[in-house]
């Protein structure tokens, strides 16, 4: 008989996952807290890796036409020199794009696809797991539904936690973790339409220990000849004035980050001007926690920010999910037995996606930048001797074979 699966979270992991399993032929049911779910959130990264697996289960056409082929990466210090360029996506030789696209965009067409190949009785949404235990033959995931209130339960083979940040089942598991851990910085994130800066499609980050990120997200934008321009900006506070608890949904002020980058106003972009251009900013606190000595129990296990989240450094959020995805399913569908296949996952993505938040705890691939304001913090004359090609080229090597997206990985069979 063929396997039944809960998941538990529809955000970008738990649709992917839904997906997977669906196209393996396991039986899906998938239930998300939300009632509706919105075009929340601001953009995000899809590293070529993880577009290799949703062009695989068929949505890469939808995706691309949403969002934007990022062609480079580029780096400037604080004064705005221009420091490296690494390709990106098919213009660095990958046979699949990195796209930068509207998280909340992608959620809602990974639903609309979900939606076309999963029966609607399968797709609870306003539905919040509030617990659940193994049984002899299964797991039982129980359940409420927001609006009303009602309590069911449903059962099924094995029960995958990709409930977020704030993961239920991650703290059934580990109930005394207490809060993600803070370092200190605060990420501010917002998008406003600007000019279309540099290729058009590139990525560029700027700073030091202070920094900012921008890149484009959107095709209607472009059709326009425009740049709906997603941008992040992070820096450090006195950490004893503590910070408010992780919310996808609080509202930064703009009075709160404009004075920190008043003269950030590069030949490419006027920093200034586009901060005061967004509708809307959002604040999040720089957070994760520490990697886990286990991700499965018996027949349930987590995947995604609910089994590893980490900071938002190297495009690696919602790429490491749709990662535990494929995994996951490549694991059932190979392994007699639920409890040795959840092993198996296991293996494979547990000690690499702890690595990568080690990682990103030492610094990601704006190592560049911080190194070159460490060496030069007026700027440079000569970069060579400042910060030399080869050290560069090693710290984002380094990166993309530690996150899986080094060309011979992502290209290979
Ligand atoms: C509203 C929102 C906005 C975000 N915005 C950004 C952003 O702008 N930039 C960025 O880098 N990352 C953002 N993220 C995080 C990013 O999506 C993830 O880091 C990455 O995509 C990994 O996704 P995930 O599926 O593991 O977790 P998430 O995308 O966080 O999804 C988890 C899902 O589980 C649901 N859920 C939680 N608890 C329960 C429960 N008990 N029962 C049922 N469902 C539950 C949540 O409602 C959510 O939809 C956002 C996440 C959310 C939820």
């Amino acid at each position: 008989m063929a396997l039944e699966a809960l998941i538990v979270g529809g955000g970008i992991g738990g649709l992917v996952t839904a997906l997977d399993l669906h196209a393996a032929g396991i039986g899906v049911r998938i239930f998300e807290a939300a009632q509706e779910v919105k075009p929340l959130g601001v953009g995000i990264n899809l590293l070529p890796h993880s577009v290799r697996h949703l062009d695989r289960l068929g949505c890469l056409d939808r995706l691309l036409e949403l969002g934007i082929p990022i062609s480079e990466q580029r780096f400037y210090n604080r004064q705005g020199q221009h420091i490296w360029t690494d390709p990106r996506g098919m213009a660095a030789g990958y046979r699949w794009p990195q796209i930068g696209i509207h998280r909340g965009e992608l959620q809602v067409a990974l639903l609309a696809i979900v939606r076309e190949r999963i029966p609607a009785d399968r797709i609870h949404l306003g539905c919040q797991l509030t617990g659940f235990e193994e049984t002899d033959d299964g797991v039982i995931g129980h359940l409420m539904e927001r609006a009303t209130h009602r309590r069911f339960t449903m059962k099924g083979d094995v029960l995958i936690g990709a409930d977020g940040i704030h993961s239920t089942i991650r703290h059934h598991f580990y109930p005394d973790e207490g809060p993600a851990k803070w370092n200190g910085a605060l990420i501010f994130r917002a998008v406003t339409e600007t000019d279309p800066f540099l290729s058009g499609t590139s990525q560029f980050m700027a700073g030091g220990r202070q920094t900012i990120i921008g890149y484009p997200i959107s095709q209607r934008y472009r059709a326009q000849g425009r740049s709906l321009t997603n941008w992040a900006a992070r820096f450090f506070i006195d950490p004893s004035s503590g910070f408010a608890r992780e919310d996808w949904n609080r509202r930064g002020r703009l009075e709160d980050l404009l004075p920190r980058y008043a003269d950030w106003t590069f030949d490419f972009l006027d920093i200034p001007a586009v901060m005061r251009g967004a509708t809307a900013i959002w604040e999040f606190p720089m957070v994760d926690r520490d990697p886990l000595p286990r991700w499965s129990h018996g027949r349930v296990t987590l995947l995604g920010d609910a089994a590893h989240p980490m900071y938002p450094l190297g495009s690696n959020g919602a790429s490491q999910a749709i990662l535990d995805a494929h995994a996951l399913v490549q694991a059932l569908t190979g392994y007699s037995g639920v409890k040795n296949a959840l092993e198996a996952y296991e293996a494979e993505r547990r000690p690499r996606t702890a690595q990568i938040v080690l990682q990103n705890r030492a610094g990601g691939p704006e190592r560049i930048v911080s190194l070159c304001e460490e060496r030069a913090p007026a700027g440079f004359t000569d970069l060579e001797a400042v910060l030399p090609a080869q050290e560069m080229r090693g710290i984002l090597d380094r990166y993309k074979a530690l996150a899986s997206f080094d060309l011979a990985s992502v290209n290979g069979p």
